[in-house]
């Protein structure tokens, strides 16, 4: 099985998703994260922003990676801080998703409003832009056209969307075995965590202990899931869908027609 992770941010995944994705590498899956911005603004130095900080987050997330099993890390280098919804981002991502053919496809929730707090702009243009390729520029070859020129055809494989969000989503997936992996990893991040590590460590590991309690899981992370739409993949049902099978060959994936 092949996964697919959009997000904003170095250390968006961290907070996000890292002990699914570390669980699904325990389980066989060959993962992929794509980092939209370069990271280059999050920091209150003003010595150290810009492109010293964007490499030193690259050494980072790296390091992070490392710890959850992900097997590659792309870098998509927008501005931190500057992105907009854009056709270009759309197509950007797109390439991504055709590349790298996810059965599983997780995006950040594009929500300007999440609970008592303000969605950051980046999260909401590229967790938008993230979902629409599903719909368009990912699985139809008239979307983008020049993507077919460099030899990327329109990726119809999807099975599942998993959009990530705080404590209330309505599937729970259990991360007990990996929390401590998903620690270790946000702790990777030292430019964003520094001298708070302890700290953040400790919150982490009660907030999504705390998650979990509320589903009889020892810790959890929470998403919305969707698995199915026009660009999914066609004989989706839970009885006929081995999720460790091997990768589903693109060509072969069955087509099924947007109207
Ligand atoms: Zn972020």
């Amino acid at each position: 099985m092949r996964v697919l992770a959009v997000s904003a941010h170095p250390d968006d995944v961290e907070f996000g998703c890292a002990g699914t994705l570390a669980k699904w590498v325990d389980e066989g899956a060959e993962v992929t994260m794509c980092i939209v911005t370069d990271g280059s603004t999050g920091t209150q130095d003003q010595e150290l922003m810009g492109t010293n900080l964007s490499k030193l987050r690259m050494e980072e997330s790296q390091r992070a990676a490392d710890v959850l099993g992900v097997k590659e890390v792309v870098w998509l280098d927008y501005q931190d801080g500057y992105v907009e919804y854009s056709l270009e981002l759309r197509k950007d991502i797109a390439r991504v998703f055709r590349q790298y053919r996810p059965h599983r496809y997780i995006v950040m929730d594009p929500t300007p409003v999440i609970d008592d707090f303000v969605n950051h702009p980046d999260h909401r243009a590229i967790g938008q832009a993230s979902l629409d390729v599903t719909l368009s520029a990912g699985t139809t070859p008239g979307h983008f056209p020049e993507l077919l020129a460099e030899g990327l055809e329109p990726w119809r494989g999807l099975r599942e969307l998993w959009i990530m969000g705080p404590g209330d989503r309505p599937h729970a997936e259990d991360i007990t075995t990996t929390l401590d992996r998903k620690i270790e990893a946000l702790l990777c991040h030292q430019s964003q965590v520094g001298e708070d590590a302890e700290r953040i460590a400790t919150w982490m590991r009660q907030r999504f202990a705390e998650v979990g309690k509320a589903v009889g899981y020892g810790a959890a992370e929470t998403f919305q899931v969707i698995g199915q739409g026009p660009g999914f993949h066609a004989d989706e049902t839970e009885e006929d869908v081995d999720m460790a099978a091997p990768p589903v060959d693109p060509a072969a994936a069955p087509v099924r027609r947007q109207d």
